[in-house]
């Protein structure tokens, strides 16, 4: 009945290199391009060189290999450049209270979330919390009270149901939406999130350290895990270590 997180990265930029060798082949530019470099460190250096159409035959005015030359952008405030870079991620197994704060990053970022008006919670996991987890004997206490309201809202669903297997699609929905309001706010939830790297940046500097906010910390940090693999560039005055309690943190380090 208890969920753990999990994330897969299921998409990342693709850049069609035929496409940019036939637009600098036409204005007779040359991009000396750092090849170990991902397709978002990539995208992201053109993004910049598009902008001062720096690109030149000669190597020596080519002066910064991808990531000097991404730090350069970030240092100097250029970070719109960093929303041509994006990510799609699933995320499954966090609670429906971390959702909620999540879906409040409005600005590039993009979120498909499991309907509990069309999906049938009857089966529904839960989020322990990591303070109450680690705590054995709250953890008993803390599953009778969740199993306590998970049944009230199987009671209700079936106290509430307008017709069985011939109900209509609005008929269930309105069973369910009346049953979920006695659903916790550790109900376990799936979401499609898709994010840019300027988005992710300032909700690593957001969420990735709130010392209080154990589940926050641990999707910020396994996030920022897997694109930081991905395109380290895109992060490196990021930094990630752990709380005393051996708990993730994820920091920007600001310059000194
Ligand atoms: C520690 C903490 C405690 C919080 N507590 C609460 C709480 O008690 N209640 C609550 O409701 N929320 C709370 N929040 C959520 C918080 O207020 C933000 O909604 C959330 O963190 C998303 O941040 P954002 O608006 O910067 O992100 P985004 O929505 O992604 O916006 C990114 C940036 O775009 C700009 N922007 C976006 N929209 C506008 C706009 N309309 N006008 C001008 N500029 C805009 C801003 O510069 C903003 O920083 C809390 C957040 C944190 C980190």
């Amino acid at each position: 009945m208890s969920k753990k997180i999990s994330i897969y990265l299921i998409s990342r930029p693709c850049i069609d290199h035929d496409e940019i060798e036939k637009f600098l082949g036409y204005r007779e530019f040359r991009w000396l391009k750092t090849d170990s470099a991902s397709s978002a460190e990539q995208l992201v250096e053109l993004g910049g060189r598009i902008c001062y159409m720096s690109f030149s035959e000669d190597p020596s005015k080519i002066r910064y290999p991808n990531s000097k030359y991404i730090l350069n952008l970030i240092d100097r405030g250029h970070h719109s450049v960093l929303e041509h870079a994006s990510w799609s991620f699933i995320i499954d197994g966090v609670s429906r209270a971390l959702s909620h704060q999540l879906v409040r990053h409005r600005i590039g970022f993009s979120y498909s979330q499991l309907s509990q008006q069309y999906h049938d919670e009857k089966d529904a996991e839960f989020v322990v919390p990591a303070e109450i987890a680690a705590r054995p004997e709250l953890h008993s206490a803390w599953s009778r009270y969740v199993e306590h309201a998970h049944s009230g809202y199987e009671e209700f669903l079936s106290a509430l149901d307008k017709g069985g297997d011939q109900a209509s699609k609005e008929e269930n929905r309105s069973t369910r939406s009346a049953a979920r309001s006695l659903l916790p706010n550790a109900t376990a939830t799936t979401l499609f999130v898709s994010a840019n790297a300027r988005a992710l940046r300032h909700f690593f500097s957001e969420r990735g350290s709130i010392l209080g906010d154990v589940e926050m910390r641990r999707l910020a940090c396994a996030m920022f895990d897997l694109v930081v693999s991905d395109s380290p560039s895109l992060f490196t005055d990021f930094a990630r270590s752990e709380c005393a309690e051996g708990w993730p943190l994820v920091r920007r380090e600001l310059p000194s």
